[in-house]
């Protein structure tokens, strides 16, 4: 049996599926991978800041005009519509996903059930009253600020800043308790995708993405391709 039927075949027979998303399920809705972006050019040290400088706690306090316009220009989407693999998962009902994308595309498509370990650019809250303000409802590409003069924050886990720990008990629970375990468009080197896989104690790992993992070799299907084409081949 070829595995794309293999895939479909296990699909169809599991119980429960967990799906984790990185940043390549994305792509073919016209999202890049902020990671493989130079960043910005600074001025004061004639050098390249890389994007996960950039998107650090304290790159957002002390330059955080600076911060927006990469942010804004490079991890925003407004316009960014779920693709196929986006919305086959979501019409399977024994789907939970768990992703590290902040673009809001699963729960789009109708995925119910969804943790976001990374946040959401959707969501935006003032660091000084909490006051909450939809993406539509702010410049993501430069410092908004809240009526009672505190800046507007989007509710994303920047680098130097904890995971939430709800959202992370609820996402291992899953992958612990699931029979199969689909990983798509991650390369697994990110911290913690990686150490996530520990917890998995089902029968089923799956793994696309169009590079290697350094996972391939313990996984039961693997396919180093483009999602939305795998899905093609099995809908
Ligand atoms: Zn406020």
């Amino acid at each position: 049996m070829d595995k794309y039927k293999q895939l479909k075949e296990i699909i169809e027979k599991s119980e429960k599926i967990v799906l984790f998303t990185g940043a390549g399920i994305s792509v073919p809705s016209g999202i890049p991978d902020f990671r493989s972006d130079n960043g910005l050019y600074n001025e004061k040290t004639d050098d390249f800041i890389s994007p996960e400088q950039i998107i650090s706690h304290s790159y957002f306090i002390f330059n955080p005009k600076k911060f927006f316009e990469f942010y804004g220009n490079k991890m925003v989407y407004k316009k960014a519509k779920p693709n196929l693999a986006h919305e086959y998962f979501a019409r399977l009902d024994n789907v939970i996903v768990v992703t590290q994308n902040i673009d809001n595309l699963h729960q789009e498509a109708g995925s119910k059930i969804v943790y976001e370990l990374h946040g959401s650019v959707k969501r935006n809250y003032c660091m000084k009253c909490r006051k909450y303000y939809d993406l539509d409802n702010i410049n993501e590409k430069e410092v908004n600020y809240c009526n009672c003069g505190g800046i507007i924050k989007p509710d994303v886990v920047l680098y130097e800043e904890p995971l939430d720990d709800k959202v992370v008990y609820k996402a291992i629970e899953a992958i612990n308790s699931c029979d199969t375990l689909i990983v798509v468009g991650t390369s697994l080197t990110v911290y913690p995708a990686a150490a996530y896989l520990r917890y998995f104690r089902g029968e089923n790992l799956i793994l696309i993405n169009k590079s290697k993992t350094q996972y391939d070799h313990i996984a039961n299907l693997v396919f180093n391709e483009d999602v939305v084409e795998v899905i093609n081949k099995i809908k």
